[in-house]
């Protein structure tokens, strides 16, 4: 018996075919935009390059001049993508999915994730393929605040009996329906399907999730939810950090926040454009012994000396402290 913590790794990475592309794109007369743009110095993925391309096709806007109606086009992988992502196309970000291998997860977690359903593929270890031998369970991170360090140890002495007995059930019915033995795969597989149902719940074992863009910043925010349980929190905390790392301009919204727990956990979180412009509009100054708060060019709040201002809007909340004069 041993206690694990999930291991996520994203086993795909999208290749362009530069050759095909450049003959599309010449044929859109986009030959020079693609030249342009996809060189080494233009720092984008791949994935991010082909969501571009896929969405500027469907108004010919790799440039003015292609498609008369349009008079300005907007520069570049991050602005031209931010604008797609607001604007709530979001199919586009379909084209690309990206494939992880999640190992050592329990089976509470996948019994979670496959109720994501749009724009995903799955393959889960079969058990009842796979004998069960070993039996591995979530590392739990302490709950400090629910929890003393004495019933924490008590809780991980009890899953540790609990976890070893099972198993040592398991390798009892291997022992008597004598499967070590056994020439037909038929028969060890309707008995390890039997077996299978001994094992608790909290069991780790494997399963591949592929998703899609869209799906993604879907669930990672849901999953990396404080109301979302703590094994699908942590994958997904690794997940999310794993695609705003290598996909910058498609998951140029989503930031995180700490519990600041010590646990590692945290929220992933989309910003909707209309708080992240309150964001860039808003500025403080200090004048005088006075707090003036704008936004824009209007000052919403000033006043003097020794005080809080807490101005609340949507899920902003700004607090301005200053103790003495
Ligand atoms: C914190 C938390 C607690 C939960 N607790 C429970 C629980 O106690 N019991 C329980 O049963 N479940 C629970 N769930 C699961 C939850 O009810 C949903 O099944 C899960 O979150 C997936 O829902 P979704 O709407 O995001 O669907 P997804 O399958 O992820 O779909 C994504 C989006 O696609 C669209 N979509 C998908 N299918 C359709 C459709 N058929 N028609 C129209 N639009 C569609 C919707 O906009 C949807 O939001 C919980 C989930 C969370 C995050």
């Amino acid at each position: 018996m041993e206690f694990c913590k999930p291991l996520v790794t994203l086993v795909s990475d999208f290749h362009l075919d530069e050759k095909g592309m450049a003959e599309v794109a010449a044929k859109y007369g986009a030959d020079r935009w693609f030249n342009e743009q996809y060189t080494p110095e233009n720092d984008v993925s791949d994935s991010e390059f082909l969501i571009e391309f896929m969405a500027r096709s469907c108004y010919k806007s790799f440039g003015v001049g292609l498609n008369p109606n349009v008079t300005k086009v907007r520069e570049g992988n991050a602005e031209y993508l931010a604008n797609v992502i607001d604007s709530g196309h979001g199919s586009v970000l379909e084209h690309i999915q990206l494939n992880f291998m999640f190992q050592d997860v329990s089976r509470v977690f996948t019994h979670e994730l496959v109720r994501h359903r749009p724009g995903v593929a799955i393959s889960q270890e079969s058990l009842r393929y796979v004998r069960l031998t070993d039996l591995k369970c979530f590392d739990f991170p302490r709950l400090k605040s629910e929890l003393t360090d004495e019933e924490e140890e008590w809780f991980r002495a009890i899953v540790k009996r609990t976890f070893e007995y099972l198993e040592s059930v398991q390798d009892e019915m291997t022992d008597k329906f004598n499967l070590n033995n056994e020439e037909s795969f038929a028969r060890k597989k309707k008995l390890t399907s039997r077996m299978r149902r001994l094992a608790p719940i909290g069991l780790l074992t494997n399963i591949g999730w592929s998703a899609n863009f869209r799906t993604l910043r879907h669930v990672i925010p849901l999953r990396t939810s404080k109301a979302a349980e703590e094994e699908i929190r942590w994958v997904f905390a690794d997940v999310g950090e794993m695609c705003k790392r290598k996909y910058p301009n498609i998951f140029f919204d989503m930031e995180w926040n700490s519990d600041d727990d010590g646990t590692g956990l945290g929220e992933w979180k989309i910003i909707p454009k209309r708080i992240r412009d309150l964001n860039k509009f808003l500025s403080i100054n200090f004048k005088e012994n006075m707090y003036i708060l704008y936004m824009g060019k209007t000052a919403i709040f000033s006043h003097t000396n020794r005080f809080v201002v807490n101005c609340l809007y949507d899920n902003i909340s700004i607090e301005l402290r200053r103790w003495g004069a």
